[in-house]
């Protein structure tokens, strides 16, 4: 069971996959329990229910709070509940982890799928990452730590290889999803952007492939299994320094091509 040496944590999208396996690991790892945002569209339904359980659990390392990524309303209203409950050490950990995935190739993508893809994966994080940045500009200048580092303020944004600019026939035939591939690539520049744009304030900013894992996205036939994919994951994440600020990394830590 992995963890992280950090003090506070949002993750969108904790109630299923990729995300709540990131809770769980969390709460249940070595290090010291993080204060941990879990966000979820729908925390009250039938979908949240595995969240609310694992929240009921550690009453006092989770909060589960509301949150639709394609809703700046929503996005809005998460940041300021935040605000209220993160006091003066701020935020040290963003994960971008909701998306979604249409299936469609160039000429059977619709825009409206397209338009969602790309709302959720980038306009979300985007818009998530801006209204949280005063937390994270003031979980930076607490942290009496030198450099960078996911104890001090970082934003990690989940991406996928089916984003990289590598694309090969054969990959496209075995993931014909346009929309997604798109956005993943848009994903990788706003990463960049942020990297370029929040060094100055001490926060770094990071891009993470986890595989192709067994969850709802990614199918019962990927290669390897979800708690696999975030104990990788989070060694990274506790790993990562100054030098990783713009990078784009696998769960094991190796540098990915664009
Ligand atoms: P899942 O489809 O299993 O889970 C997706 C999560 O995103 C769910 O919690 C879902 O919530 C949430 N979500 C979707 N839309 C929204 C929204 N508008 N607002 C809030 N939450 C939303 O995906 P994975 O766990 O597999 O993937 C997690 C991340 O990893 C994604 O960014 C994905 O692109 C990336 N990734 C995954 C790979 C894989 O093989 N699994 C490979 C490469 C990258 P709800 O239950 O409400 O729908």
């Amino acid at each position: 069971m992995a963890s992280v040496t950090t003090r506070t944590v949002l993750i969108t999208g904790a109630n299923r996959g990729l995300g709540l396996e990131m809770v769980k690991q969390m709460v249940e790892g070595p290090s010291p329990l993080p204060y941990l945002f879990a966000c979820c569209r729908e925390p009250d339904g039938p979908r949240g229910k595995e969240l609310q359980a694992l929240a009921k659990s550690h009453p006092d390392a989770i909060t589960v709070i509301q949150l639709d990524v394609a809703d700046l309303c929503s996005i809005k209203k998460c940041a300021e509940r935040v605000g209220s409950l993160v006091g003066p050490g701020g935020l040290n950990l963003l994960i971008n982890n909701a998306a979604v995935l249409f299936h469609g190739t160039f000429q059977s993508t619709s825009p409206e799928d397209m338009l969602t893809t790309f709302n959720t994966n980038v306009v979300g994080p985007m818009s998530l990452t801006k209204e949280l940045l005063p937390h994270l500009r003031e979980a930076a200048l607490a942290s009496r730590t030198p450099g960078m580092s996911c104890s001090k303020a970082v934003v990690v944004n989940l991406s996928s290889m089916a984003g990289s600019m590598t694309g090969t026939p054969e990959s496209y035939s075995r993931f014909p999803v346009m929309s997604y591939r798109i956005s993943k690539a848009a994903l990788n520049m706003l990463t960049i952007c942020s990297a370029l744009e929040f060094q100055k304030d001490n926060i770094l900013s990071v891009l993470l492939h986890p595989g192709w894992v067994r969850t709802d996205m990614g199918g019962k036939e990927a290669d390897i299994d979800k708690q696999e994919s975030v104990g990788g994951l989070l060694s990274v994440i506790d790993s990562l320094t100054e030098k990783h600020n713009g990078a784009i990394l696998d769960y094991k830590g190796v540098s990915l091509p664009w």
